[in-house]
């Protein structure tokens, strides 16, 4: 069989602008875009890859942009050489030569798959296991300091098209929990509702939160309440309903962990956080097999990465895919070409093109940071 082998790497670095001008997690962490890099792989015979990975700001997980920046640079001459038919393959070469980093690993990880799925003339989705190019609902975050504002932003959401909200909670447990019920009380009960306190609460102002919400807890979903594992354990003392975890799933051995506490109703799989589709698919598989609902999202990016989202999410089995995001439609700027993840509410593949289908606008991206060949 004839050798491929990775020619050429490429990658850029972008601020993507919030389209609302700002976002909010708890803490008062406030930032007003994202950041994130951008990798095209294109190996001996010109197949080429793209990926895109990225985080906001630097008060969300251990990732910084300057950070990304020097391990894409130092892994781009590191996978130089290597066969991108065998994305996993590629991916122990970054372990061996940087360990840790996985947001440095994460958009060439998305890149060789990419490459990989060209290579074999087949859309994304089908080389990670998927029936089809099925649809994922997709979810909007909802901020607002009152439970006045929040009610208005859940109607807006609503209207832009949005079946699914995350009411941003993680702050003072009663004003939070009078917030969330604000949300409920205006969108009426058939609108699915996560309280994502992006690990903001103390273990007793979580369970204050869960007090606050009444005894069916509003029919809400709760994320991520508190930073640690232990915590958001020790917590189902105070609270039955539905737990999904999403800063705390780093690796398969927090998801395992998490499954052991009997918190993992749900996981939120970043690809940024977990180093690309290579771990975040092993993850999910996993999660699948234990009955788990999965969401494979990232922290940032464009239609890029939402398309990377769809192909994630259409291979994850019906019953157990939860929802996922469309950044595309939360900041000004787009540097690819090809039709938008977005269909609806929904977020799908959108072409059978080979691989995620979609071109670079080199142009909207500017000069690289690097750009290293064989
Ligand atoms: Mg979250």
């Amino acid at each position: 069989m004839a050798r491929m082998r990775i020619e050429r790497v490429t990658g850029w670095s972008i601020h993507l602008p919030y389209a609302e001008g700002s976002y909010r997690m708890a803490g008062d962490r406030v930032t007003t875009g994202m950041d994130a890099v951008v990798v095209r792989v294109v190996a001996d015979d010109g197949t080429m890859g793209i990926g895109e990975s990225g985080t906001v700001g630097v008060t969300f997980d251990a990732h910084h942009a300057a950070g990304q920046v020097a391990g894409v640079t130092m892994l781009a001459s590191a996978v130089l050489g290597a066969d991108p038919r065998s994305p996993q393959a590629v991916h122990r070469l970054m372990n061996a030569a940087l360990t840790g980093h996985p947001y440095a690993k994460s958009p060439i990880d998305i890149a060789v798959w990419d490459l990989a799925a060209r290579a074999a003339d087949t859309p994304m989705w089908k080389l990670l296991g998927g029936d089809g190019a099925e649809a994922t609902p997709l979810y909007r975050p909802v901020q607002g300091a009152t439970p006045a504002d929040a009610a208005a932003k859940a109607h807006e959401r609503l209207n832009q098209g949005y079946r699914r909200l995350q009411v941003k909670v993680g702050d003072d447990p009663i004003v939070d929990a009078q917030r969330v019920l604000a949300v409920r009380e205006a969108v009426g009960d058939e609108t699915v509702i996560f309280a994502d306190a992006n690990c903001g609460f103390s273990l007793s102002a979580a369970r204050r939160f869960v007090r606050e919400l009444g005894v069916d807890g509003a029919g809400v979903f709760l994320e991520q309440p508190c930073a640690t594992l232990q915590d958001c354990a020790h917590l189902r003392d105070s609270w039955a309903g539905p737990m999904v975890i999403d800063e705390c799933i780093t690796s398969l051995a927090a998801l395992l962990q998490a499954y052991e506490y009997g918190i993992a109703d749900g996981v939120t799989i970043k690809l940024t956080r977990v180093g690309g589709i290579t771990p975040a698919a092993t993850i999910r598989d996993v999660a699948v097999q234990l009955g788990i609902g999965v969401t494979v999202e990232d922290a940032s990016g464009c239609n890029l990465a939402d398309t990377t989202f769809a192909h994630l999410n259409a291979s994850t089995p019906a019953r157990l895919r939860t929802h996922s995001v469309d950044f595309d439609s939360w900041v000004t700027i787009t540097h690819v070409d090809g039709p938008s993840a977005r269909d609806g509410s929904f977020l799908r593949p959108q072409t059978d093109a080979p691989g995620l289908g979609l071109t670079l606008r080199e142009e909207v991206l500017g000069d690289p940071f690097v750009d290293v060949s064989v």
